[in-house]
């Protein structure tokens, strides 16, 4: 493959059909990494046929689940035997530590494929109590067919391992669009797939921009759309998706409360509250980013988590030492900056950063911590998505509880607590996907992953992404 054939369609790689391309940076010098194809309508129709002619193929539909677990096993095992070179290549694309691309991104993508390597030979039917006598009824699990697999730019292998190996489990074939900012370790992921044995036109990969992705969730020959992104594009993608009804599942935005009550370990506390907050620049879904704290110990946490933060190594992810790496593009910085902006002039208390670091190339943001947050604040209501953290003080349980749901989304929360019952009923009230007790919010395949409200449809992981990627079947026969 040259650098410009980063189109992988039917086996082949290839550059855009317009031979458009375009640079891929480094986010922590602002130079280009790489330049790769700028696929458009005409490829995604390739993409699309590619993809519908394997769905039948004999090497595919016709091996068996354990050939088909075996080849999700070997590409966990290439992914660990590239772990260094993925590690790097993602911290060099998207910014991360590389110990955060390590022990993160790169184990995490591992772990994705033989996880449902496992799934793959317990894809099971059912058989129901009818009331008719004389008939035999019995269910299947079929694939859903050709998936568009559509990812954002912070954590671009491990999501796109979220979507690939439960759909390879399935049977499915799959298109794959990663973010236009960070292409390049799924590239490589590609590679991998078909080093490991997945036959041509299964994995098809479209480098490039929400044009792309437009294509693919219009076209009528994608029957599922898979999308990790924005509340707004998951907006446009259902409504896109209407043509033919394609199956959609939405994993996307988040703005999770961290309820810190008056008898919590004050120390484990901060510490996980900063751990959940600054992941990858605090450019994780998840991350914790109101921190609605009982008034007895808001000024406490928040001195501590302001000192904490300005004393963080800002730095280029692939130094070992660095603890907060950029920002992914400019374009992001300047969001996150606009919103600390609004924050101050609508009265927010600044205790730490406040500003990009310009001392630095690239695109780094300094940690900033603020104290007196108000719920109609900007910084209380928009997602930030970098490492911006809000105390916002409160005098009862049911009001840190009501003022935690009073948001669009409802992806993940935190509760700090000592007391069991307070921790579970809590749990009960909050209304989000994932609640955290005494933790920060690490994520594992096994456990269901998804959003309420306007943070998405479906769960990925776990159980819940065999079901995503499978259409049920009921067969009767009669037995006369
Ligand atoms: P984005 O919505 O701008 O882009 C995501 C992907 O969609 C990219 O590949 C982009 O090219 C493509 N795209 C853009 N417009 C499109 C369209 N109209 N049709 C089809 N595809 C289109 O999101 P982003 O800025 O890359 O990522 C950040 C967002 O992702 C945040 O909101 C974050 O919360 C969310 N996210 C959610 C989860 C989760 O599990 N819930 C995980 C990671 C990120």
């Amino acid at each position: 493959m040259s650098t410009t054939n980063t189109l992988f369609i039917g086996g082949e790689w290839q550059s855009a059909a317009s031979g458009a391309e375009f640079d891929t940076l480094d986010p922590a010098t602002g130079q280009p990494n790489a330049r790769v194809a700028d696929a458009g309508a005409a490829d995604a129709d390739a993409a699309v046929a590619a993809a519908r002619a394997a769905l039948g193929s004999p090497d595919w539909a016709g091996i068996t689940p354990a050939q088909r677990a075996r080849i999700l096993w070997r590409i966990g095992d290439l992914i660990e035997e590239h772990a260094q070179e993925l590690a790097e290549l993602e911290t060099r694309d998207q910014g991360q530590p590389i110990g955060i691309s390590k022990a993160v991104s790169v184990a995490g993508a591992a772990e994705h494929f033989r996880y449902y390597a496992g799934w793959v030979t317990k894809i099971y039917g059912e058989t129901a109590p009818l009331s008719f006598p004389g008939v035999l009824q019995y269910t299947k699990r079929e694939p859903v067919g050709v998936c568009a697999l559509i990812t954002p730019w912070n954590f671009p292998l491990m999501i796109a391992t979220w979507k690939i190996a439960p759909a390879l489990a399935c049977g499915n074939t799959v298109i794959v669009k990663p973010a236009e900012q960070t292409p390049l370790t799924t590239v490589r992921l590609v590679e991998l797939c078909r080093q490991a044995g997945v036959p041509a036109g299964v994995v098809n990969l479209l480098t490039g921009g929400p044009e792309a992705g437009r294509a693919l969730v219009e076209h009528p020959g994608v029957d599922k759309v898979s999308f990790t992104g924005s509340t707004e594009t998951g907006r446009a993608i259902i409504q896109a998706s209407a043509g033919n009804l394609k199956r959609v599942s939405l994993e996307l935005g988040g703005k999770a409360p961290s309820i810190v009550l008056p008898d919590a370990d004050l120390d484990a506390a901060v510490a996980g509250c900063l751990q959940g907050s600054l992941l990858n620049s605090g450019q994780v879904c998840a991350a914790y980013t109101r921190f609605l704290v009982h008034r007895s110990l808001a000024d406490e946490f928040a001195q501590r988590c302001a000192k904490a933060v300005a004393g963080m190594r800002l730095g280029p992810g692939i130094a070992p030492d660095t603890e907060l790496g950029p920002l992914v593009s400019a374009e992001h910085r300047d969001h996150v900056d606009a919103l600390v902006r609004s924050g101050v002039k609508e009265g927010a208390t600044l205790l730490a950063g406040g500003s990009p670091a310009d001392d630095l190339p690239g695109f780094f943001y300094r940690p900033t911590v603020f104290m007196g947050v108000r719920d109609d604040m900007q910084i209380a209501r928009k997602e930030i998505f970098g490492p911006v953290l809000s105390v916002m003080p409160y005098e009862d349980e049911d009001e840190a509880v009501a003022r935690a749901n009073d948001t669009e989304y409802g992806l993940a929360a935190a509760v700090w607590t000592r007391d069991i019952a307070s921790a579970h009923r809590l749990a009960g009230a909050i209304r989000a996907g994932t609640v955290y007790i005494n933790m920060p919010n690490p994520l594992d395949a096994s456990a269901p992953w998804g959003g309420f409200k306007s943070s998405g449809w479906g769960r990925e992981m776990g159980r819940g992404a065999i079901d995503l990627y499978t259409e049920v079947k009921s067969v009767w026969t009669s037995l006369a």
